[in-house]
């Protein structure tokens, strides 16, 4: 998996609105570093905003575990109750930052303009964005993914294209897949992961070698092999499992 050509595998770990100290604690102290170093994979974990230091903290000891967040304003400085700017999250380590997930599309109605404007903040500070697409199950029964997937990247394109842009992340995540046990054939995300690279490459000056395609949606330490040994499929985005220090330990260990 890791001749000399291929990227490095990536596992994303959004443990959403969960978490505690306690859990924080326990879950690292029961994962193994040497298990880690001797994995072919990568691993970001994506903690609820309060415990980014913590988190951060416990994986200085890792050299393949990075930090992650799972949302930025679109705001760098001043007057915005409640919010979190790219500056805070550099500032505190933050090296990956989920955008356009699913959950704030639907719950917080964020729209493709704005979660590109957020990735070109991220883009400028040195933090890479993944940039969450997918369709819903409907939009998958009337044949429209390519259209939605397309529709939720174009504004990305346009954004960065003249822009000094590091590389381009996007989590393909079919909405009807995410925290339902239903995930998607894996020989199917791997011809949408193609599609989108093909789409990217035709509209972007940008080499391959730059553009990740990750799926998510169900993915379980039993599932993922299938997923992550195709080879337009350059990581994954996990939910659920990823907050199971058991789950994760199970991943990491198979794949040398
Ligand atoms: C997600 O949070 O994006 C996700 C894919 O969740 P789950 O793995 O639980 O389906």
């Amino acid at each position: 998996m890791t001749n000399g050509k291929m990227k490095k595998k990536i596992i994303i770990g959004n443990w959403k609105l969960n978490g505690s100290l306690n859990m924080i604690e326990n879950f690292f102290k029961n994962l193994r570093i040497e298990m880690f170093q001797s994995s072919a994979l990568d691993f970001v974990i994506a903690p609820p905003f309060p415990y980014l230091m913590n988190v951060g903290r416990m994986i200085r000891r890792y050299h393949n575990v990075f930090l992650g967040a799972q949302n930025v304003d679109l705001h760098l400085i001043g007057a915005y109750t409640g919010e979190i700017s790219s500056l805070i999250l550099k500032d505190v380590g933050v090296k990956y930052t989920i955008v356009g997930h699913s959950e704030r599309r639907m719950y917080h109605l964020e729209k493709d303009a704005e979660i590109a404007k957020k990735f070109l903040l991220l883009q400028k500070e040195g933090i890479i964005p993944i940039l969450c697409v997918g369709e819903s199950l409907s939009e998958k029964r009337s044949g429209n993914t390519e259209s939605i997937l397309m529709k939720q990247i174009r504004p990305i394109i346009e954004m960065i294209r003249n822009t000094d842009f590091l590389k381009i992340m996007i989590a393909y995540e079919p909405v009807w897949s995410i925290g339902t046990g239903n995930s998607e054939d894996p020989s199917s995300v791997q011809k949408t992961a193609e599609f989108i690279k093909g789409y990217i490459l035709d509209n972007l000056d940008i080499r391959r070698e730059f553009l990740f395609i990750h799926y998510g949606g169900s993915v379980n330490s039993k599932n993922f092999q299938e997923f992550i040994e195709k080879p337009d499929i350059d990581g994954l985005l996990i939910g659920k499992c990823s907050i199971e220090y058991r789950s994760i330990s199970e991943i990491f260990s198979k794949i040398k």
